[in-house]
C-alpha cells in the first residue's frame, strides 16, 4: 500500500507532499516528494492523497476502558489507535482485554496501570471495598511489585481527600508517595499521579513521581510550580476535555467538549447514546458542591504555561464513558475535543498533535509507533485538509489504518446507527 501525494505529519512535523509506503503492518518507506516523481517500483495498491495529511495513529494518554470493549471500538473509529488506561480492574480482565486489543484489528490497542494506589478508606476505594490500598510507605513495594506481577504496564497513584466531590476523604501522605515512586523506579515503571487540586500537585512534584495527570481548577499553577516541574523534567496529562465538562458552567461556559454533538464529523459515528452523554451527560465536581473559584480556564492558563517552560504536555481525555454511564467525555470522540483545546490552551495545532502522537509515545515508551517512519507501526489516519492550519480537520477523516489494517468506518456507522 502507498498513499501518495499526501502531506505527511510526521509526529513533529510537516513534510513533504510525499509518499508512505506500507506492507506487512510496518511503514517501510516515507519519501519527501511524490512517488510518482520517483523511480519506485509499482506498488500494489496505490491511494491519491492530494489534499489530505497522513498523521500517526492518534494515543490518548488517560483513559478508562472499563472492561469494555465497545469503548477500544469506538475509539479507533476516531482515529485513536492507541489508548493508555489509567484504571481498570480486575487484573484478570485487564490482562485478556489488552491481550484482546493487542491482536484485534477493530479495536485501539492498550496499556494499562491496572489497578491504582490510593489510601485505605480514600478515593476510589471508599466505593470500592476489594481495591487493595496503601496504609503507609512499608507497603508501597509490596503494593507495586503485586502490580508488576499482573502486567502493569505503569504505576497510577491517586492524590485526592475527594473535596471535589464534596466529601473529605483521607489521601495518601507524601511519604507514602515518594515510597510508590521509589519502589515503582527502582522495577522500571513509570508513575503516573492523578492529582485534584494545588496541594496534592505540589505532594505529587515533591514525592518524584514521573507524569501528573489533571490541574488544579481553583487556580493556575504558579510560576515556581512550573519552572520546578520543567527543572525536574516531570510530564503532564492535563486531561482538559474532562475539566472542561467538570467546572460549573458560570465560571467556565467554555463548550468545546459538548459541542462535538453538533459536529457531523463526530456525530454520525457516535452510537445514539453517546450522542446524548456529550450533550447532556455529567462529570467531575457536582455543580453545587464546587466553589466559585473553580473555574476551567485556570487549567488552560497553566497548560499555557507549562508549555512554554518546556514542560512536556500530552493529550489525554479522561474518558470513561460506558454506555450506562453518561459520561460526555467519550472514547475516541473527546481527543479532537482535547486537541482544540490545547490549541485553545496556545499550543500550535502542530505542537497539539505532536502531544498526541510522538510525545505520549515518547513518554511511555512506545518505541513502535507515534511517529511516521519506517520501522513504525503502521497506525495512520488519513485527513481532508491541514491539520497544522486548522486542528479540527483531525475530525474529516478519510481512512484509519490499525496496525496496517484498514477500518472499515461505514460499516462501523451502519453498526452504531
Ligand atoms: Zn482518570
Amino acid at each position: 500500500m502507498i498513499i501518495d501525494g499526501v502531506r505527511i505529519f510526521d509526529g513533529t512535523a510537516m513534510l513533504g507532499p510525499g509518499a508512505v509506503e506500507f506492507a506487512d503492518g510496518v511503514i517501510t518507506r516515507v519519501l519527501t516528494e511524490p512517488a510518482a516523481a520517483s523511480d519506485a517500483s509499482a506498488p500494489a495498491e496505490v491511494i491519491d492523497g492530494t489534499g489530505l495529511t497522513l498523521l500517526p495513529g492518534l494515543i490518548d494518554a488517560h483513559t478508562h476502558v472499563f472492561g469494555a470493549e465497545s469503548n477500544l471500538g469506538l475509539a479507533l473509529a476516531f482515529g485513536v489507535t492507541t489508548e493508555l488506561d489509567m484504571f481498570m480492574g480486575p487484573p484478570e480482565l485487564t490482562q485478556a482485554l489488552c491481550s484482546a486489543a493487542a491482536e484485534r484489528a477493530d479495536l485501539a490497542d492498550m496499556r494499562s496501570s491496572g489497578l491504582v494506589a490510593s489510601a485505605p478508606g480514600g478515593h476510589p476505594g471508599h466505593a470500592m471495598p476489594l481495591l487493595p490500598t496503601v496504609a503507609g510507605p512499608d507497603e508501597a513495594d509490596a503494593f507495586v511489585a503485586a502490580r508488576q506481577a499482573e502486567g502493569a504496564h505503569f504505576i497510577k497513584i491517586i492524590v485526592d481527600d475527594g473535596a471535589n466531590h464534596g466529601m473529605s476523604l483521607p489521601a495518601l501522605d507524601g511519604a507514602t508517595v515518594t515510597a510508590l515512586a521509589g519502589a515503582a523506579r527502582r522495577r522500571g515503571l513509570l508513575t503516573v499521579a492523578h492529582v485534584s487540586a494545588g496541594w496534592s500537585a505540589r505532594l505529587a512534584l515533591d514525592s518524584g513521581v514521573d507524569m501528573l495527570t489533571h490541574l488544579p481548577l481553583e487556580a493556575a499553577l504558579d510560576d515556581a510550580f512550573v519552572s520546578r516541574t520543567a527543572d525536574e523534567r516531570r510530564v503532564v496529562i492535563p486531561t482538559l476535555a474532562m475539566l472542561e465538562v467538570s467546572a460549573p458552567k458560570t465560571s467556565s461556559p467554555s463548550r468545546t467538549g459538548r459541542s462535538l454533538a453538533d459536529d457531523p464529523r463526530i456525530a454520525d459515528y457516535l452510537p445514539e447514546h453517546a450522542r446524548t452523554a456529550i450533550a447532556e451527560g455529567h462529570e467531575g465536581l457536582c455543580v453545587e458542591k464546587a466553589s466559585p473559584e473553580h473555574d476551567f480556564t485556570h487549567a488552560l492558563a497553566s497548560v499555557a504555561r507549562l508549555h512554554r517552560a518546556g514542560v512536556p504536555v500530552l493529550a489525554g481525555t479522561d474518558t470513561n464513558y460506558l454506555p450506562d454511564r453518561a459520561c460526555p467525555v467519550v472514547h475516541g470522540a473527546s481527543l479532537h475535543a482535547e486537541l482544540a483545546l490545547l490549541v485553545q490552551a496556545g499550543l500550535t495545532p502542530a505542537e497539539a498533535l505532536t502531544a498526541a502522537t510522538s510525545a505520549p509515545a515518547a513518554h511511555f515508551g512506545l518505541a513502535d509507533r507515534g511517529v511516521i517512519a519506517p520501522g513504525r507501526r503502521a497506525d495512520l489516519v488519513l485527513v481532508e485538509g491541514d491539520p497544522t492550519q486548522d486542528i479540527t480537520r483531525t475530525r474529516s477523516i478519510a481512512a484509519i489504518w490499525r496496525g496496517g489494517v484498514r477500518l472499515d468506518r461505514e460499516a462501523y456507522r451502519g453498526r452504531t446507527a
